[in-house]
């Protein structure tokens, strides 16, 4: 497994429940993303009525399912979790659908993967609140109607442009996570130190937060790590010599790239001059899957400006040339 994956690994099963903060209070930053829904969730509760559905997307890692954790707990509903892979036939979203009651919130992670079938029963429940089940075959089959009560429904997916667009159309509010700053991370690591009982350095906490990719999942995986090594050497606070050395040691450099970066990036640059080359050809060079390279991988790289996309491909920019020690070609 990969350190700075975004991607949740057993690892960070076994701490993530005691460090996901419970309320939009205690969520740290996506400013844009909270101040939209705490208005829309202040107006649903004046109403009494369920939260309108909520489409959450954006790189793994970045804070969805606490972020729907939460919004079960604002409206002081139940959390109801699920995943597009999950749910492999009609019937199963069915029971689920069925068993909630009034304002729950359903939480939908991979909403994208949901099998088309699936999806077209979710279509009424969302917009209408009642399902439409087929009972008996053959001749003998017979539609009938279900009534559910209101409830909200929660999807979580890396790109909303994965979704179809009937589906999208279905939530009212959509958010796009985006990735932390410096300063946000800074404070999420300082707060997961405080749960964990350990002391960490304010630049310590700096050097890990700058590596881990603007993401909160590698920034608590990081820093356990990190706890790990400063624990072997008896140190009380966390210091910064030991963060350096320890990330060091972890391959993760200042920009919180990995060995697997250095190599889809090499791979631009040594084999292909550069770019542009297409996705596919990357991915059988470094033998990643497009999709994990896309979803996982590629939006950190891009936001940072070591690649750009163009129609033809992927291109390698200036900044990981310098980044990688490599000089332009022009010939
Ligand atoms: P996603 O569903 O987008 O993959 P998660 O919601 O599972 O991401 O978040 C991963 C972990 O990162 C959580 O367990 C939580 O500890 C931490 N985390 C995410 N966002 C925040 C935040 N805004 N403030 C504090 N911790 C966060």
């Amino acid at each position: 497994d990969r350190m700075v994956s975004g991607e949740l690994q057993t690892d960070d099963t076994q701490v993530e429940q005691s460090l996901r903060p419970s309320t939009l209070a205690q969520y740290i930053g996506q400013n844009e993303s909270k101040k939209n829904l705490s208005i829309f969730i202040e107006a649903a509760k004046m109403r009494e009525e369920s939260l309108d559905h909520v489409l959450l997307y954006g790189p793994p890692g970045l804070g969805k399912t606490t972020m729907a954790s939460i919004i079960a707990n604002e409206m002081n509903v139940q959390f109801r979790t699920t995943s597009g892979p999950a749910i492999e036939r009609a019937g199963d979203l069915a029971a689920i659908l069925s068993s909630l009651e009034i304002g729950d919130v359903l939480f939908i992670d991979e909403i994208h993967r949901l099998p088309r079938s699936v999806e077209e029963i979710l279509y009424p429940a969302m917009e209408d609140f009642f399902l439409d089940i087929v009972i008996g075959e053959g001749s003998s089959a017979r539609s009938v109607r279900l009534d559910l009560p209101p409830f909200t429904l929660v999807g979580a997916t890396t790109r909303a442009g994965l979704l179809s667009a009937p589906l999208r159309d279905r939530f009212g509010i959509l958010n796009r996570l985006e990735f932390y700053n410096m300063e946000d991370l800074s404070q999420i690591i300082r707060r997961t130190a405080d749960i964990f009982e350990i002391e960490i350095d304010a630049e310590a906490a700096g050097e890990i937060a700058s590596r881990s990719r603007g993401t909160p999942r590698i920034a608590n995986r990081l820093l356990k790590r990190v706890r790990d090594i400063a624990q072997v050497q008896e140190e009380a606070q966390i210091s910064y010599e030991t963060t350096k050395r320890a990330l060091k040691m972890l391959q993760v450099d200042q920009h919180g790239l990995d060995h697997i970066d250095h190599k889809y990036l090499l791979g631009i640059i040594d084999k292909f001059g550069g770019g542009p080359v297409g996705l596919d050809t990357i991915s059988a060079t470094i033998g990643e899957e497009s999709q994990t390279i896309e979803d996982v991988y590629e939006p950190f790289l891009l936001q940072e400006g070591f690649i750009q996309r163009t129609p033809r491909g992927r291109v390698a920019t200036m900044k990981s040339y310098e980044h990688l020690n490599r000089e332009v070609n022009n010939s």
